[in-house]
């Protein structure tokens, strides 16, 4: 299986060149074709640990990692950093389950990709014969950032810079990015918002050729591959504890930004788990759920800054993939990312629409909402959620209720409560006084539920990247990384 660009005028390249590349030449992204999607019996991986479905996963998505070499290197990345074997376990919430992607060293789901990428970059780059220095250059909305940095920290011969937006991110996510050691870690803030970075970053790319930068974003394969594991690991769970009947459809529901997460939901369908259908929730940047409904992604509107910062995103990059994995049509991708570049627009053809809204619902939730329902999943479930996940939570309600003959349903949790305080303190009623880090032991107080160890102590350490830019002057930055031998 070759990897081509979602727009057509790159060559095709090998699985390891498209994780070592990141975004392909003519600036689209790297994808199988549709018709090459391998295919898994789901059957075969119900008995399975985490480790094994990954292994098979990987191997069969990446055909230049065989599937003992995809076992060890899941293995490497994740023992000792996720605190049991269940990397991502799912428990029961009410009437749904909830699928805990949090328990990695940095409290998000990014985790979960992002302790594996470094190593199958590493693997890929011997394999493409490739010796140079890689530079992985990674816009963040919050979440990523802090990721990548701890997957990629120390790595030989890696280099990582992280762009955030200054005022975008919550003061826990920043004390996250700036106080992290290593050797050959970059920090920056970035005087804009997450579009203005990411674009930035793309732009990077686009000009800055053959020097060996890569990408740690969801538009990098390598960064999808591993998520496409647990939506197998959450149906097998399911199934083993007797709560789903094995080959029964499940429905997922996934608090979206970039459309990664739910991507790899996509992906996971079309290689054979019985997926019923996707919901995709947002914030009140809503413009994937308007897009989802009527066909128009329109990106000309408000950028909000929401509880929910992670999702804060008017340009979802991996929607780009999806219109291409459901078309085929190379040409339809291109001219359609020319229009949003240049017109900040375009529309679908209505064949495509009817195509993704049977696989697709759409829905969105306020800032209001979202507190009620971190509130609510509290006082009456006994769970506490985090703002990403109560967007999602709030979305499947609506789903349940809009389209009866629903399918049990599962809600993607995306973070750890802790890494939100002040949003999640206030919605359970807690008393919300002093900084976010006073606010984390509040909550910790309030509700009993104990604060994962990586954010205990966090303000105490000292902050060790202040470096800001302009987006213009992000490419400045990141050559002078490049001249950088150390
Ligand atoms: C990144 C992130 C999301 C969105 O995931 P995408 O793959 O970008 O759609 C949701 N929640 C949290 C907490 C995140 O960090």
């Amino acid at each position: 299986m070759k990897y081509i660009s979602t727009r057509g005028a790159s060559p095709a390249v090998s699985s390891a060149r498209a994780v070592v590349d990141g975004l392909a030449p003519d600036g689209g992204l790297y994808t199988m074709s549709p018709s090459d999607m391998p295919k898994l019996d789901w059957r075969r991986l119900i008995s399975m640990d985490y480790y094994s479905i990954a292994a098979e996963i990987i191997s069969a998505l990446l055909p230049d990692f065989s599937r003992d070499e995809a076992r060890d290197l899941t293995g490497r990345a994740y023992n000792g950093k996720f605190p049991s074997a269940d990397i991502a376990p799912t428990v029961p919430v009410g009437d749904k389950a909830v699928l805990e992607l949090f328990h990695g060293p940095t409290s998000a789901f990014k985790d979960v990709a992002l302790c594996l990428l470094p190593y199958l970059m590493k693997s890929a780059a011997e394999k493409c014969g490739d010796t140079g220095t890689i530079t992985i250059l990674t816009a963040t909305s919050g979440d990523t950032g802090k990721a990548a940095l701890e997957g990629f920290r120390d790595v030989p011969g890696i280099k990582i810079a992280v762009f955030y937006p200054r005022d975008g991110v919550s003061a826990v996510q920043k004390a996250q990015m700036v106080t992290q050691e290593g050797r050959n870690v970059h920090v920056c803030a970035v005087d804009g918002n997450f579009d203005d970075a990411q674009s930035g970053v793309k732009r990077i790319f686009g000009s800055i050729r053959g020097r060996g930068l890569s990408s740690a974003n969801s538009i990098n394969i390598g960064r999808l591959v591993p998520q496409v594991v647990y939506y197998f690991s959450a149906y097998a769970s399911l199934v083993k504890s007797g709560r789903l009947l094995p080959g029964a459809p499940l429905d997922f529901c996934v608090p979206t930004g970039n459309f990664g997460d739910i991507l790899a939901g996509y992906i996971a369908g079309e290689m054979g788990l019985p997926l019923g259908r996707l919901v995709c929730a947002s914030n009140e940047n809503n413009v994937l759920t308007d897009f989802l409904r009527t066909g128009t992604y329109d990106r000309r509107r408000h950028f909000c800054r929401t509880l929910s910062p992670s999702m804060d995103i008017l340009i979802s990059s991996n929607l780009e993939r999806l219109l291409f994995l459901m078309s085929g049509d190379s040409a339809l991708v291109a001219s359609l990312m020319r229009q949003l570049a240049d017109e900040g627009r375009y529309t679908v053809p209505s064949s495509l629409l009817e195509k993704i809204q049977r696989r697709f619902w759409a829905g969105c939730c306020d800032d209001e909402g979202t507190k009620a329902t971190v509130a609510r999943v509290w006082h009456s479930l006994s769970y506490l959620c985090d703002t990403h996940t109560a967007v999602a939570w709030n979305v499947a309600e609506q789903y349940e209720k809009a389209v009866p003959d629903h399918n049990p349903i599962v809600v993607l949790s995306t973070a750890s409560p802790y890494k939100f305080p002040a949003a999640v303190l206030s919605a359970v009623g807690g008393v919300c006084g002093g900084d976010e880090f006073e606010m984390m032991s509040a909550l910790e107080k309030t509700t009993g539920v104990p604060m994962p160890a990586n954010l205990r102590g966090l303000r105490e350490r000292p902050c060790l990247h202040n470096d800001c830019v302009e987006p213009s002057q992000m490419s400045a930055y990141v050559l002078d990384l490049l001249e950088d031998e150390s």
